[in-house]
């Protein structure tokens, strides 16, 4: 195949050339005025993107580091967690929380629907000894982007609200002191473009006089350090140098139309494959009245080997898709993202692909049966 595959895939998403050029430059040392100086622009524009006064710390580990993080640092083993269940991402919040002894009550969301604010409100409002409660934006196992904002009315102002944001971070709107939201994590490889490797973590005041108090085990991920070193621009542990150089020029490109203009193409790009799918006389998984931005899951149509359509776009038409996750969606539902650097261009090549391989798969679209 000529040209390289095209990612459509909710993470890692595609680098943009001028984004690998810079994070391919000779290192430079983290303790130095010159990388400092990306620091600072780099804790700056993440702010604007997270939509906060507070500092966002720039931790080294995949997405998942920051969720872990987010976990240790503001709830004790013992204490209690109120966990929007509504798909794969929503279920590691439990796990993680479970490992280190934290007490689980679940609020299982339909998986592909929007939040029931309602209910939410009334099974929090059952337990008093709910310390925080856990959402993702984007569940990127299903395309639903929740209602956070109406989450943190449902809940009222005492828990902590925890949102993983990322893949929903420079994808879907997120106002994280507008909303209320006391700690928001997300990662480098979905809406920022870049390889994977950097997670992100802001907390708000409240956030951080519960992370002075956690009684959790805690070493890499005790923010109290980070927060320090942030200080003098430093980090506590040797950063992702060069996926931090990258991160600057990333945050630059996002900032050049403004984050509402970015956001407002993924909304159209996603809207544009809803229609094309549809268009294709596929079904779509999720209820579109909360779907989100970024990621868009499609069912497999009857007679077709989900994971067969995969791999044959993959193989013969450079094209990657990402299956559906778990045992609840493996070989039901594809799923197509509109995030990060992916455009019109690879939009089109992705479902031009997908029409002819289902075509030579033998799938008839039902208008033409
Ligand atoms: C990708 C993703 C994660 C996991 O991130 P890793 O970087 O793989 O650890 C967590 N939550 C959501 C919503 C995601 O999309």
């Amino acid at each position: 195949m000529a040209r390289d595959p095209i990612l459509l895939t909710p993470g890692p998403t595609p680098v943009p050339p001028e984004i690998r050029e810079v994070m391919s430059r000779p290192i430079p040392h983290h303790r130095t005025p010159e990388f400092q100086a990306v620091l600072k622009e780099v804790a700056a524009g993440l702010k604007r993107v997270f939509r906060t006064e507070q500092d966002v710390l720039i931790l080294t580990s995949s997405g998942t580091g920051a969720m872990e993080a987010a976990v240790v640092n503001l709830l004790s083993p013992g204490e209690t967690a109120f966990v929007i269940q509504g798909g794969k991402f929503g279920e590691r919040w439990a796990e993680i929380c479970r490992g280190y002894g934290i007490r689980v009550v679940p609020f299982n969301s339909p998986w592909g629907r929007p939040l029931d604010l309602n209910r939410a409100s009334e099974e929090a409002a059952k337990d008093p000894s709910i310390r925080a409660v856990f959402s993702t934006l984007c569940e990127t196992s299903t395309g639903v982007a929740y209602d956070i904002r109406g989450l943190r009315q449902a809940i009222g102002p005492k828990p902590l609200l925890v949102v993983d944001a990322i893949s929903g971070l420079g994808v879907d709107p997120f106002e994280m002191d507008g909303w209320g939201v006391d700690a928001a994590v997300s990662g480098s490889q979905k809406g920022l473009m870049l390889p994977p490797g950097l997670a992100f973590i802001a907390l708000s005041p409240r956030g951080w006089e519960a992370a002075e108090r956690s009684g959790s085990p805690r070493y890499y991920f005790d923010l109290r350090l980070a927060r320090e070193a942030w200080k003098e621009a430093d980090t506590p542990f040797t950063p992702g140098i060069s996926l931090i150089v990258g991160l600057a020029e990333s945050l630059k490109r996002i900032q050049a139309g403004g984050l509402d203009q970015v956001l407002e193409l993924n909304r159209r790009n996603a809207e544009a494959v809803r229609q094309a799918v549809k268009g294709l006389g596929l079904e779509l998984y999720t209820d579109p009245s909360c779907a989100s931005n970024g990621v868009t899951s499609v069912k497999v149509p009857a007679g077709i080997d989900g994971k067969e359509l995969l791999k044959r776009l993959r193989k013969e038409e450079g094209i990657v898709l990402a299956g559906g996750q778990g045992k609840e969606l493996a070989g039901k539902v594809f799923r197509i993202a509109t995030m990060g650097a992916i455009g019109p261009e690879e939009i089109r090549a992705g479902l031009a692909a997908l029409e002819k391989v289902l075509v030579q798969m033998g799938w008839k679209a039902p208008a033409l049966k």
